[in-house]
């Protein structure tokens, strides 16, 4: 293996695009190891690219300036997205994201360290605004992956995080209370929806699921929130030059949930999976379906097989799609009336973002790499 002898200065000045040799990154396992050279870059849901810090930088132009100047590949996707937690105009992650259905803001957070092959994840973590930082310490300081509810909170506390009673910001508080005033909700399905011999019209969608969509697109169309905040999340993906592979997944989850509501992202394998050999993928959307499919994993493992980021991802988006056979979740088409987005990005720093549908090519993800920040159309399934 080539040594790699450039300083950073040297290795700015080669151009970091030109790809670099990485001395310990191979692509794919067992007898068939193949050297891969691994071009740094940043890839994240399309908030990634919105929220900025104090010097103008989105979670992306961060992450990607603190990797190639040295620092750890973790620290460096966690740092970006700190900046989308801690931005009270953005309501689906950290502060000022939209509460549960008690007005409480409870969020969920997953990472995953590549080169330590270990992981760390919170949920229904209440008072603290970056849970992406406590679920970096739950994986560093703790023999366990997964700290949730008041546990999560009271290792918070512990570890010295800042516990504030309230999470919510005055947007994400007007926005709930006219929740409460416009609905009456149910949350549980009806027992005559139940099976999957319901019929497949709007009428048949749960009580609460198509009144909480009616008031949620008439409350966004009046400028409440964005749309896609209701569910909204964000992934974020990182590959140095040294091929090192790190993720996070932060979220307050669905807006006004059952309290309690957990989502994929803080579950390894569905909102996050890392595969230091192969790449690492994150998920936004809705978490139920990834739940039940374990899709971020199924990413990286068909990655593994050789597919390119683009194809792994629809492969993962299509095995959701023949999970959702309730009719509840089906549209007049008979097509899942759901969102779904993945972030690949492979050893070699190819990169992907895909989605279900993308019909007016609104739905972008961010990156960042030599060329600077930037969005991109995600890539849809279907049409
Ligand atoms: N996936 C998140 C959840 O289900 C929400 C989202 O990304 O929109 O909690």
């Amino acid at each position: 293996m080539q040594k790699q002898k450039m300083n950073r200065r040297e290795f700015v000045a080669a151009g970091a695009g030109a790809g670099m040799l990485a001395s310990s990154s191979v692509f794919g396992q067992g007898p068939n190891v193949i050297a891969v050279r691994s071009k740094p870059v940043i890839v994240a849901a399309g908030n990634g690219n919105r929220s900025k810090d104090k010097d103008g930088l989105t979670c992306v132009a961060r992450a990607f300036k603190m990797m190639t100047a040295g620092s750890d590949v973790l620290d460096s996707v966690i740092a970006g997205v700190n900046i989308v937690e801690l931005d009270p105009e953005d309501t689906s992650v950290g502060y000022g994201g939209l509460p549960n259905a008690d007005g409480v803001v409870q969020l969920d957070s997953s990472v995953m360290h590549g080169p330590k092959k270990i992981g760390g994840c919170v949920a229904s973590l209440e008072g603290v605004r970056t849970p992406s930082l406590v679920a970096q310490k739950v994986m560093e300081e703790t023999d366990h992956v997964l700290l949730v509810g008041k546990g999560a909170q009271d290792f918070a506390r512990m570890m010295g995080f800042t516990i504030e009673d309230d999470l919510n910001t005055p947007r994400s508080r007007a926005a709930w209370i006219e929740w409460k005033r416009r609905t009456d909700p149910l949350h549980y399905i009806p027992t005559d929806q139940r099976g999957l011999k319901v019929p497949g019209d709007m009428a048949a969608l749960r009580e609460r699921e198509r009144a909480g969509l009616e008031v949620a697109r008439q409350m966004a169309a009046e400028g409440w929130f964005d749309i896609e905040h209701l569910y909204g999340t964000i992934n974020c993906n990182g590959v140095n030059s040294k091929g090192e592979v790190c993720g996070v997944t932060t979220t307050s989850g669905l807006a006004w949930k059952i309290p309690g509501r957990v989502g994929d992202s803080p579950i390894l394998g569905a909102g996050l999976y890392v595969n230091n050999d192969i790449g690492a993928a994150g998920s936004t959307g809705r978490g139920e379906l990834n739940l039940i499919s374990l899709a971020s994993f199924v990413c990286v493992e068909e990655m593994s097989r050789g597919k390119s980021p683009k194809d792994a991802g629809m492969a993962a988006i299509k095995r959701i799609k023949d999970m959702v056979i309730q009719k509840r979740l089906l549209d007049e088409k008979g097509e899942p009336n759901v969102g779904i987005n993945f972030y690949l990005v492979n050893k070699k720093g190819e990169f992907a973002g895909v989605t279900l549908k993308n019909p007016n090519g609104r739905s972008t993800y961010a990156v960042c790499d030599e060329n600077g920040p930037r969005s991109i159309p995600m890539d849809a399934l279907l049409a």
